[in-house]
């Protein structure tokens, strides 16, 4: 992805970003491009405090004793 196009980020692209946040680290372009978008669409804001609670949840279940 060229970083024109993170500056750019439509509402899909921010969902599969907040998405792919909960498989690896944004990198700062990500991070930057997203927070960017979440300011002015209340939409995917809704949609990343979904999400942030499903991975706060499924972190729990990764730091649970059976961990592989
Ligand atoms: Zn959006």
């Amino acid at each position: 992805m060229a970083a024109d196009d993170v500056d750019d980020l439509n509402c899909r692209n921010a969902s599969r970003l907040l998405s792919l946040a909960c498989e690896r680290p944004l990198t700062a372009d990500e991070v930057r491009a997203l927070k960017h978008h979440l300011d002015e669409c209340l939409m995917c804001t809704n949609f990343e405090q979904q999400l942030s609670f499903l991975h706060k949840a499924s972190k729990v279940f990764r730091t649970g004793p059976t961990e592989s």
